[in-house]
Order: structure tokens, then C-alpha cells, then sequence
């Protein structure tokens, strides 16, 4: 799902150079949930919207799904993200004016209109316990409500990976693991790939693997 080999992100600051990120070999297979960890600063959320196609490589190769994002525009990389990937931001980013079924509506960037599209919004919304809360706009739900409207605005495209940026954010632990099982627990089922960036050990340790961002940096050839 994805490979990527000796892959960097510098941002140009005057005449200073800032690498936000740098990565030497990283893979992760189909279906697998990885845990991505790494002190604040490391590159974490670089990394994740390198993967996801918002930020290009400056240098370096990022496949995901067979496709090298370093060679494609943004546009190609937009059209990509809208196909392959969900994201799970943590702020959730979910639009004030909308209920929660337009919400995740709105994360159908393409065919928003085709059959089953809204149904499956429905059933989504019903799987993560929020049947009763259809109609609710973001202010009347609770944070790991809105969490869980965010998990199901990212799963509406059927995405082949997820990735998640803190999303347990800073709310109580218990809410947060057993929206991350459900999160796990859909992916599993659906068959997706998961990244997830976190600080919190007890999250980690419920995915497959966790990678060390430090780990990577290391091996990357200048
Ligand atoms: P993390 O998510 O691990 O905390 P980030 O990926 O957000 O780290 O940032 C990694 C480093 O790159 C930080 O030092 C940050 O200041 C820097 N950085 C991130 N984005 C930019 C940017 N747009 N311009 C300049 N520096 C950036
Ligand atoms: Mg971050």
C-alpha cells in the first residue's frame, strides 16, 4: 500500500533550510494498522500528508497504491486523495452549518450523488452508534460524537487507507480507545489500511505495529 525509499520534505525559511521530514525505507502492506509515533516536531503529520498527496516530496520516492506521488501534479494528487484515501484530522474539521449526515456527505468528494451514497452515510452513522443523531450539527454533539462523524465522513469513499492525525486528541482516554476500536474494527472489516499518528502508548499498542519516526530518519542517504 505504501513504499517509500529516501523520501525528504525541506521547507525553504530565507536563506535557512528546515527539514520538516525525512524518511530512509518504510513500508506498510495492505490491510495493516500501523501506529506512527515520534517526538512533537519529528515530522509525524509531514510524513502523513506526504502519504496522503498535500505535501509533495522535495526529494525522494512516495508510492501509496501503486501510484509514485512525486511525479504527479496537484491536481492528479487531489483526484488521487478524493479515490484512495480517508483522513482523520484531529480537530476533526467538521463544518459548523451541517448536520451530521451532510457531514459526511461532504467527505464524498466525488459521485456524491450516486446511488447508496447517502444510504451508506446512514448505515455508517448507525454502525458507530449515532442513529439518533442524524440531524444533530456539530455544537449539539459531544467530542467523541463529532469523532465519530469523522471517522464515517472518512470511510464514505470506501477508502484503501486511512490516515489519522491524533485524532483522540485531548479528550478523555476511555471515549477515545473505543472510538479507535471502532475505527479499527471498521477498517478491519472493510478491509482498509490504517496510519495513525499518536502520543499515546495504550493506543499504539492496539495496532499491529508501530513505527518510530526517529527510527527512520537515520537511514535516509543525504
Ligand atoms: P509533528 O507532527 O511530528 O509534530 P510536523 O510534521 O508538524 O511535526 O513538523 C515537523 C517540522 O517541520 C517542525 O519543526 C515544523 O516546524 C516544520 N514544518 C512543518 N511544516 C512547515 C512549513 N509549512 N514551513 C516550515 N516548516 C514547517
Ligand atoms: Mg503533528
Amino acid at each position: 500500500m505504501i513504499e517509500i525509499h529516501n523520501a525528504r520534505k525541506v521547507y525553504r525559511q530565507g536563506d535557512d533550510e528546515v527539514v520538516a521530514c525525512q524518511v530512509g525505507e518504510l513500508t506498510i502492506v495492505d490491510r495493516e494498522q500501523v501506529a506512527l509515533i515520534g517526538r512533537s516536531g519529528s515530522g509525524k503529520s509531514t510524513l502523513l500528508n506526504m502519504i496522503a498527496g498535500i505535501v509533495r516530496p522535495s526529494s525522494g520516492s512516495v508510492r501509496v497504491a501503486g501510484r509514485e506521488l512525486s511525479e504527479m501534479s496537484e491536481s492528479e494528487r487531489d483526484r488521487f486523495r478524493g479515490e484512495h484515501i480517508g483522513m482523520v484530522f484531529q480537530t476533526f474539521n467538521l463544518l459548523q452549518p451541517f448536520n451530521a449526515v451532510e457531514n459526511v456527505l461532504l467527505g464524498a468528494t466525488f459521485g456524491r450523488k450516486a446511488p447508496g451514497t447517502r444510504e451508506r452515510a446512514l448505515e455508517l452513522l448507525t454502525t458507530v452508534g449515532l442513529g439518533d443523531r442524524l440531524h444533530h450539527r456539530p455544537g449539539q454533539l459531544s467530542v467523541g460524537q463529532m469523532q465519530r462523524v469523522a471517522i464515517c465522513r472518512a470511510l464514505i469513499n470506501q477508502p484503501a487507507l486511512i490516515l489519522a492525525d491524533e485524532p483522540l486528541g485531548n479528550q478523555d482516554p476511555e471515549t477515545g480507545r473505543e472510538v479507535l476500536d471502532l475505527l479499527l474494527r471498521l477498517a478491519r472489516e472493510e478491509g482498509r489500511t490504517v496510519v495513525m499518528v499518536t502520543h499515546d502508548p495504550a493506543s499504539a499498542a492496539l495496532m499491529e505495529r508501530t513505527v518510530d519516526l526517529m527510527d527512520l530518519q537515520s537511514e535516509v542517504a543525504s
